[in-house]
């Protein structure tokens, strides 16, 4: 039977999000904003007071530290649990006051900051599976920074436990905070060298027993359009204006399908979301998705298809095609390793959970992680309304993320 302390989860995770960790997407350092590291520190510091005195803390804000395993068993692989510490920057995350809302009733909750703010269980219908238990929001002017610091709590209290309870056998455990992962950079000072783990899982999910094993495959496309310049007032038979065929390669792109606004689920797409130019050179730049590979390359061929063929009308005119890999599925390498998720399933279910499986319509830091060689699905947190000012969280979902990860550490020793 494990026990989590839920009144040492939910005081962890309100002292984590009054940290204002707000990462910048404009920003070429690392970390890209230093305030980061204010928490990344804070969690060192208290690792090393739990007993872990391997915890540190590099330049760029990682924070690294081992739980020894305390099996007989030697072949236990070393499994890594990760969360970012940034929150995102769409949303403002200074001077967040979180509410501990006891025994939620169901009803409205009006934000005090902000009244225009109101959490409505008509708007967010997964609040009913917290009636009569207590859920944590922000206050109205900022967001929560559940997403993720229920993960970081999580990873938190499942450290301590597993150093209170040495019957509770398991492998080396790592544990990894990273800065950035809202700005697309989580991974990019990872010393996997360092980390030394063979598989690893984020905790940056939503409700509880979801459990994501998929990403999109993603690239981007630029297609830039050269067209021949004269003077306007004698450019008759002569000037090719390369505005106007960017404007018919956007106009020829099909109607009732093949993007975000009309697509859904398991569909990919192709997507503008950049175009400048000038009469003699125009450039339009796409992102093409699709959860599986070959597929998104039948995107990309299509999608020169119908630029050359608008093209191909102005024989003066020239395209140059270049496609730019941005991340790929992590299910093709999951599948590589299927004991990964099953194992993750299981410990869903001894936590008294429905698992969930979902695919993802965009890209996380475990699908850069399992192609750098840490094979890593995502676990649910409990998290809800990320990004936003009505974030929330349910108290019950965090404990049963801890739960799960006890469970899974269980397992990977169990099963070696
Ligand atoms: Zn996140």
């Amino acid at each position: 039977m494990i026990i989590i302390n839920e009144n040492s989860i939910v005081e962890r995770f309100m002292r984590y999000v009054q940290i204002d960790t707000q990462s910048d997407p404009h920003s070429d350092t690392h970390p890209t904003t230093a305030k980061q590291k204010d928490l990344s520190k804070l969690l060192v510091k208290e690792l090393k007071e739990a007993g872990l005195n391997n915890a540190e803390m590099d330049e760029y804000g990682y924070v690294y530290a081992a739980i020894p395993s305390n099996t007989e068993k030697q072949n236990v692989p070393v499994i890594c649990f990760c969360s970012h510490v940034d929150t995102a920057p769409d949303c403002s995350g200074a001077n967040v006051k979180p509410i501990l809302h006891k025994n939620y009733s169901g009803n409205d909750i009006v934000l005090p900051d902000d009244t225009s703010q109101v959490l409505k269980m008509s708007e967010y219908a997964y609040l009913k599976h917290h009636m009569g238990s207590d859920i944590i929001t922000a206050s109205g002017n900022t967001l929560l920074g559940a997403d993720d610091k229920s993960g970081v709590a999580v990873i938190m209290e499942v450290a301590l436990y597993l150093i209170n309870n040495p019957s509770v056998k398991h492998g080396e455990i790592k544990i990894l905070f990273t800065p950035d992962e809202e700005v697309g950079k989580g991974t990019a000072k990872l010393n996997m060298k360092k980390l030394g783990a063979q598989f690893g899982y984020t905790l940056d999910g939503g409700e509880a027993g979801s459990l994501e094993d998929e990403t999109f495959s993603a690239d981007a496309v630029k297609i830039i359009i050269n067209g021949v310049i004269a003077h306007p007032g004698y450019g008759k038979n002569k000037l090719v204006n390369a505005i106007k065929i960017a404007g018919a390669i956007l106009q020829a792109l099909p109607k009732d399908g093949w993007s975000p606004e009309t697509t859904e689920k398991k569909e990919g797409f192709v997507h503008p979301v950049h175009i400048e130019g000038i009469a003699e050179k125009a450039t339009i730049e796409f992102i093409v998705r699709d959860f599986d590979l070959d597929k998104l390359k039948q995107h990309e061929e299509r999608l020169r298809d119908i630029a050359s063929k608008v093209v191909s009308k102005h024989p003066a005119a020239t395209m140059d095609f270049i496609i730019q890999e941005q991340y790929r599925n992590m299910k093709e390498i999951l599948n590589k390793y299927p004991q990964v998720v099953d194992y993750a399933a299981d410990a869903i279910k001894r936590a008294g959970l429905n698992v969930k499986t979902e695919s993802i319509r965009g890209g996380t830091d475990g699908s850069r992680l399992s192609y750098m060689g840490l094979p890593c699905p995502n676990i649910f947190t409990g998290m809800q309304a990320i990004h936003s000012k009505l974030e929330w969280t349910g108290v019950k979902d965090m404990v049963k993320s801890a739960e799960t990860i006890i469970h899974l550490c269980m397992i990977w020793e169990e099963k070696s």
